[in-house]
């Protein structure tokens, strides 16, 4: 039976690499995790997923609770099995989207009562159930239910909500069931307050988790107070647990959090950004619907060993795309995963060899250079 646990294999200033073991095997961090909203990586097969290097991926606690509910799945064999992936899956806590994709919510010291934005129906999410929902999906790792404030926020409210998603917390450990190889992370909150940060950290430290994420960031605050507020909250956490930051990000913003110490991201920007014709290579973001890659034979990437970029050329994605037609969807998704997965690949390498601050200098310089030469036509 495999422990949940986390072994730090290396670091290089704040930067660290290690390896978090699961029921469901090990992930090497820093780790970036696809994101499975429904059941599935949009566009992309679960093989296909597991072809880009990614060795886990998130789950929509609150997406898969209204459809095809928790019950089901766990019926199914749990969200492994019903969507074919027998890696490790992170879920979320449902918090976060109830606040901000329902309009009808109530939130008490309870939990949050809110109307689905399927079918109107009602439900009632609170630290319990959360726990719950996610233990029926068989989640490798759980996440505290908790209030994540919206930005900008009067600081007395920040403070409330910090202060309401500790007790969850408190009650998020109560109700999670500990089998081997399974682990429950706490989430920090906070804002951008210095104080109310490190109220938040010492409070999930004195409750213990298997691993602790930063929340309430990559909400409308900015780059700059983003990696200020992670200054403040990173030198908080322990060092012998995973440290996750969640909803982020764009590749700039993993790499300048990684210097700060985090191991884990997620973000909807690879695949999301797929599906409307931006494609993520090592010179920045690039729209393929441009008119410039309509003759273009080259591939996206010279140096991206994606189907994407070793079988077809930018003339043939900027037409796909144009034309709207599914495979255009599908291989920029892969191709956008892929180049995630090989820039985690590259920092874990870089930090494992002590040099990632040159990996940051070459990461910045080879930005500035931004895209290959258009082809006069
Ligand atoms: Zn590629």
């Amino acid at each position: 039976m495999t422990t949940f646990g986390f072994e730090l294999l290396g670091s290089d200033g704040q930067a660290r690499t290690g390896r978090v073991s699961t029921a469901h095997g090990a992930i090497q961090t820093p780790a970036f995790m696809p994101v499975g909203t429904a059941a599935t990586v949009k566009a992309m097969t679960s093989e296909s997923v597991k072809a880009t290097g990614a060795e886990i991926l998130l789950g929509n606690t609150y997406h898969l609770m209204l459809r095809p509910g928790a019950e089901r799945i766990a019926k199914l064999g749990g969200l492994h099995t019903f969507m074919n992936w027998d890696l490790p899956i992170l879920t979320d806590s449902g918090g976060y989207q109830v606040m901000s994709l329902t309009d009808l919510r109530k939130l008490d010291e309870e939990g949050v009562t809110f109307r689905s934005h399927i079918d109107g129906s009602y439900h009632k999410l609170t630290p319990e159930r959360s726990i719950e929902v996610q233990h029926l999906l068989d989640a490798d790792i759980t996440m505290c239910f908790d209030e994540c404030p919206p930005f900008p926020c009067e600081k007395d409210e920040v403070a409330r909500a910090t202060e309401l998603s500790m007790r969850w917390a408190k009650r998020s450990r109560d109700a999670f069931v500990d089998r081997p190889g399974y682990g429950l992370f706490g989430i920090c909150q906070g804002g951008v307050h210095e104080d109310l940060r490190e109220m938040s950290a010492k409070a999930l430290i004195d409750i213990g988790f298997d691993g602790y994420a930063v929340g309430g960031l990559a909400v409308g605050e900015g780059r700059e107070m983003m990696f200020a507020s992670l200054d403040v909250t990173t030198p908080h956490l322990p060092t012998d647990k995973p440290r996750y930051l969640m909803g982020v990000g764009k590749p700039e913003d993993i790499v300048g959090a990684v210097a700060r110490g985090i191991d884990m991201f997620d973000c909807v920007l690879p695949t999301r950004s797929g599906r409307t014709g931006q494609a993520w290579t090592p010179g920045g973001s690039i729209n393929i619907r441009n008119a410039r890659h309509a003759e273009d034979p080259r591939p996206l990437d010279a140096n991206c060993a994606c189907p994407a970029c070793t079988n077809h050329s930018r003339a043939y994605l900027h037409h796909l795309t144009k034309a709207d037609e599914i495979l255009g969807a599908m291989l920029l998704t892969w191709h956008n995963l892929h180049y995630y997965q090989d820039l985690m690949r590259a920092i874990r390498q870089a930090i494992g060899e002590g040099r990632f601050s040159q990996f940051q200098a070459d990461f910045a310089a080879t930005r500035e250079r931004g895209d290959i030469e258009a082809l006069s036509i």
